[in-house]
């Protein structure tokens, strides 16, 4: 018996950082179908520094001998021109990172200037459509940088990863509660992908139950949050090497969903999104929201009820956010 079925054209995806180690395991996946679907191929475009070719030449070397059939073609470059060019997606990994002695201000400065050219290079260069999700951190001032220096591209096609402290909140109530991640939804974290985040099950249910009421406030303030927050600077300590294969998964979920959609309306996910001034923070910000991902979008989800407590928690991450973006100001047009 043979099937027939209309081949699709490639899609063009850049990853940028790709012979570092977050790539190391997102790439499999893309190449593998998990984010576009197992009918799409795809033409992986891969930006490194220079310093960096020969490794992903040999990244380049590796995907193809792991002869996938729906990877249509790799290229590797210096140029975020030719990375970017006429992309459907793009997955900004690369980022500097902190070194020794480094002040927070000199890593987000350094970050700056590789988020406005490559925020310039897809304003010149890619799909209209492209979605566009930033990992390198400091990950949503990097988004907000790049989308700034992208005008003609809406500022919603730009999205900061925060996916990985959802999936880890969502991990975090499963261990305490013993029942499958699956069975929770409503929840989201606010803000900052940084220490001052906001990990919230306010809204959460297990089944058809109330997680509030399942688990006490007080291990939720000393345990959850902290945490939560805290988690790549423990996977550091235990595993030796920081969270790669976590975030890449992370980044892989954030995608697929946000090209796919996710149906149960129950189902929030957590993205670093364009503020449009919901809950009254700042427009223009990109800031960690409770949000659904509905026919190729991210929504914030409206109208939810916040406590004082959960005000101030969310404030004190957003206040974060404008003080990078006042440390970036002469970056962003
Ligand atoms: P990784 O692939 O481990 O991490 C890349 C970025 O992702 C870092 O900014 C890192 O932040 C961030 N990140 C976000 N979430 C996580 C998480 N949960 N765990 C770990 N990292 C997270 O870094 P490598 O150093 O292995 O690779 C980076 C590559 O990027 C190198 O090959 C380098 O050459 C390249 N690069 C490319 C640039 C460009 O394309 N213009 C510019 C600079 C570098 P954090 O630092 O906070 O861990």
């Amino acid at each position: 018996m043979s099937s027939h079925t209309q081949s699709l054209d490639p899609i063009k995806i850049a990853v940028t950082g790709a012979a570092g180690n977050i790539s190391y395991s997102l790439l499999w996946r893309i190449a593998a179908g998990e984010v576009f679907g197992p009918q799409q191929p795809v033409q992986l475009q891969l930006l490194e520094i220079e310093k960096a070719q020969q490794a992903a030449r040999g990244v380049e070397m590796e995907l193809l001998d792991s002869a996938f059939p729906l990877l249509a073609n790799v290229q590797v470059t210096t140029d975020p021109r030719e990375a970017f060019d006429d992309v459907s997606a793009a997955f900004l990994v690369g980022a500097q990172p902190r070194t020794k002695g480094m002040e927070r201000a000199d890593l987000l400065t350094a970050n700056a200037a590789i988020f406005s050219e490559q925020g310039a290079a897809l304003n010149e260069v890619a799909r209209r459509d492209v979605r566009v999700v930033v990992v390198g951190n400091p990950a949503n001032t990097n988004a907000l940088i790049a989308s700034a220096n992208a005008p003609d591209i809406d500022p919603r096609q730009f999205t900061a990863l925060m996916r990985l402290d959802h999936n880890r909140t969502v991990s975090q109530l499963s261990s305490k509660l013993q029942l499958p991640v699956t069975d929770f939804a409503q929840i989201a974290v606010w803000g900052n992908h940084s220490a001052s985040q906001f990990p919230d099950i306010s809204y959460a249910t297990a089944g058809d139950k109330k997680v509030s009421e399942l688990v006490d406030a007080q291990w939720v303030e000393d345990y959850l949050i902290p945490t939560v927050a805290k988690r790549g600077a423990e996977i550091i300590e235990v595993r030796g090497s920081s969270s790669a294969a976590s975030a890449a998964a992370a980044s892989i979920d954030h995608m697929r969903d946000w090209v796919h959609g996710v149906e149960d309306a129950q189902q929030w996910r957590t993205a670093g999104v364009y503020s449009d001034g919901s809950y009254g923070i700042e427009e223009g910000l990109f800031v960690g929201f409770p949000t659904r991902a509905v026919a190729g979008r991210w929504e914030i989800v409206p109208d939810l009820e916040l406590s004082p407590a959960q005000q101030a928690r969310i404030q004190a991450s957003v206040d974060e956010l404008k003080a990078e973006r006042e440390m970036v100001a002469d970056l962003l047009k």
